[in-house]
């Protein structure tokens, strides 16, 4: 009978040969395991210098607490680390490392030298080769530590096939030396690649290091820095202001105390936080730094530690989106803020002129250039202040009061290309895209009190197995939305609309196929509801506008928090009287 092999306990150096592959795989793993020891010994600086995309040498030089002659004997044994001692250890970890074995596997699969002072006097040297750790002796020069890799894999021809190019291992390297260096400002690093300095990275604060980290992408003036704390975790988010974006998410990065992980929900998080402020499918530069106290992160299940189980990950989700929407909210407020202090003198000058002139308090005027609409006649305050009311269904202030018609602090111009209103105000000239604007004032009537409309008759569609589910979970979710549903008791797979948003009175059937086509969190299901919605409902370009509700509009536009479309878009655009007058070379 033939016999498969038989079992055979492995040879302890094929053994930990095997491990080293898992910690170990290529350069970019022993720069991130050498910066962590580093990091961990309480250094002030460190150097990092690379030979061939790492291939042929990786050193790092700190300057941390080193090690005697002692522990340097030790630290290249599997297991050996003077990081925790016992179980429980593992479950409120503060340092970057805890297992013992990066050092062990480094050995295992290449040639290293240590060099290391505990005392800044006494210099100890260990060597290891093939695998074989020799005894330190006395000797060298470190101010704390320096350890250089060389060869790696020399001893795995196998593994070191699956090495890509030096320049994209080199690459790799500076990739993880970003990401450690972002989380330590206090700490200075400088990265070598074939002798020339690439990065150098004084002792800054968060802020200033993301700047540095990224010499040649990013202008300090499109970035602020939040800070939040929130009970047993703290949020240090450095991120970019809504002028800054691209179509990808590889600069948004999330760092757990201190450590770079990939947590794709913490990321989406980041998104959520900033959808209201950028057009679709863009994305922030953002760099969320959470602080979490020890015993609620597991970090110990991943081979590279860059995933985390977080106990709070809920609330840790929940707190991104709401800190991020406020910080974009304020942000949004103060530069409105500048204009509104500009307004405020322009209502002043236009009060003055109100007691000269009664009649011309509804301050936006006909535009000499379009003819007026031919249906328009003279019309009496009394007509405007009732057409006030019936065109505007919510309440403002300036539309309750009964004694006056409101007093605009703008000029209506007209209309340009179908699509601009044009605006003067305090000295600028606003062109706003009417359709972006009317739909982002639905969006926002929408979101803050979707007026529900019953229908008469229920409007039956019919759905597949997955929207039925989605639907039996999730129809609460559009009641909030003021999208009634309700399952057909009768018929299988079949759903009906009871009532709807106001705005959705004619755009039915493009409900239903929204219905139909999405399942995903309850916050997109509303903003992709409401973004169709109004975008259907707005005006569209080349609608013509009579005044009044020309007016009517800019007069709501100006008093969004954001004035950004649904999609991001941002609703106008400003020429100053400046600009004007040096288009022309006119002399202000
Ligand atoms: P770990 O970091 O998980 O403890 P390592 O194999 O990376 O395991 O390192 C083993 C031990 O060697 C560490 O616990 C530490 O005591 C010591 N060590 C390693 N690098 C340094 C360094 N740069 N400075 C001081 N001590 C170090
Ligand atoms: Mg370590």
């Amino acid at each position: 009978m033939s016999h498969g092999p038989r079992i055979r306990q492995l040879d302890p150096i094929i053994a930990q040969r095997i491990a080293a592959g898992e910690v170990i795989d290529r350069p970019q793993a022993i720069v991130r395991e050498l910066l962590d020891n580093a990091i961990d010994a309480g250094s002030t600086r460190i150097d990092v210098y690379i030979e061939d995309g790492g291939i042929s040498s990786i050193k790092v030089i700190d300057d941390g607490s080193g090690m005697d002659r002692e522990d340097l004997a030790l630290c290249c044994r599997s297991h050996a680390t003077s990081k925790i001692s016992e179980v429980s250890d593992l479950y409120a970890i503060r340092t970057l490392g805890f297992r013992g074995e990066a050092l062990a596997s480094m050995a295992a699969c290449s040639k290293m030298t240590i060099m290391s002072s505990p005392d800044r006097e006494h210099t100890n040297t260990l060597t290891v080769t093939e695998g074989l750790i020799e005894d330190p002796v006395p000797g060298g020069y470190a101010k704390g530590t320096t350890i250089e890799v060389r060869d790696l894999f020399y001893s795995i021809p196998g593994r070191k096939n699956f090495l890509k190019s030096p320049q994209a291992e080199a690459a790799a390297c500076k990739r993880v030396f970003i990401d450690k260096a972002l989380a330590f400002p206090q700490i200075e690093f400088r990265f070598f690649s074939s002798g020339t300095l690439k990065l150098f990275l004084r002792k800054a604060d968060a802020l200033q290091r993301v700047i540095d980290a990224f010499p040649k992408k990013f202008d300090p003036v499109f970035f602020s820095s939040v800070h939040q704390q929130c009970g047993s975790f703290s949020l240090d988010l450095i991120c970019s202001t809504t002028s800054l974006y691209r179509n990808d998410r590889s600069y948004i990065k999330i760092f757990v105390n201190d450590r770079r992980i990939d947590d794709y929900a913490l990321m989406q998080a980041i998104g959520y936080g900033y959808a209201d402020h950028l057009p679709g499918g863009c994305f922030p530069y953002c760099f969320a730094f959470i602080t979490v106290d020890p015993e609620l992160v597991d970090v110990n299940i991943h081979p590279a530690k860059r995933e985390i189980k977080l106990r709070i990950a809920q609330e840790v989700h929940h707190q991104l989106v709401q800190t991020i929407k406020q910080h974009l909210y304020q942000e949004s407020r103060s530069e409105l803020r500048d204009s509104y202090t500009r307004q405020q003198a322009f209502t002043f000058s236009s009060e003055s002129q109100k007691s000269r002139s009664p009649a011309v308090r509804t301050a936006y005027r006909p535009s000499s250039s379009q003819p007026a609409p031919s249906h328009r006649e003279p019309v009496s305050d009394q007509w405007i202040k009732d057409a006030q009311a019936i065109f505007s269904p919510g309440p403002t202030p300036a539309r309750e009061s009964k004694q006056d018609v409101p007093v605009r602090d703008f000029s209506y111009l007209g209309q340009l290309f179908g699509v601009f209103l044009l605006v003067e105000r305090d000295q600028e000239l606003y062109l706003i895209d009417q359709h972006a604007a009317h739909e982002k004032i639905i969006y926002h009537e929408l979101s803050t009190h979707p007026a529900k409309q019953q229908l008469l008759v229920p409007l039956s569609f019919s759905v597949s197995e997955a929207t039925d589910r989605y639907l039996t979970l999730h129809a609460d979710e559009y009641a909030a939305s003021a999208v009634v549903l309700r399952k057909d008791p009768q018929q299988e797979l079949t759903w009906e609309i009871m009532a709807l948003p106001y705005y959705a009175k004619s755009i039915e059937s493009e409900i239903v196929s929204f219905i139909q086509q999405h399942l995903g969190s309850a916050e997109e299901i509303t903003r992709g509801l409401f973004a169709s919605i109004s975008c259907r409902a707005a005006v569209k370009e080349g609608d013509v506008l009579d005044e009044l509700t020309a007016a009517e509009l800019i007069e709501r536009a100006f008093a969004l928090e954001v004035p950004r479309c649904p999609h991001g878009r941002p609703i106008w655009t400003i020429i100053t009287r400046e600009e004007l007058f040096k288009a022309v070379q006119r002399i202000i």
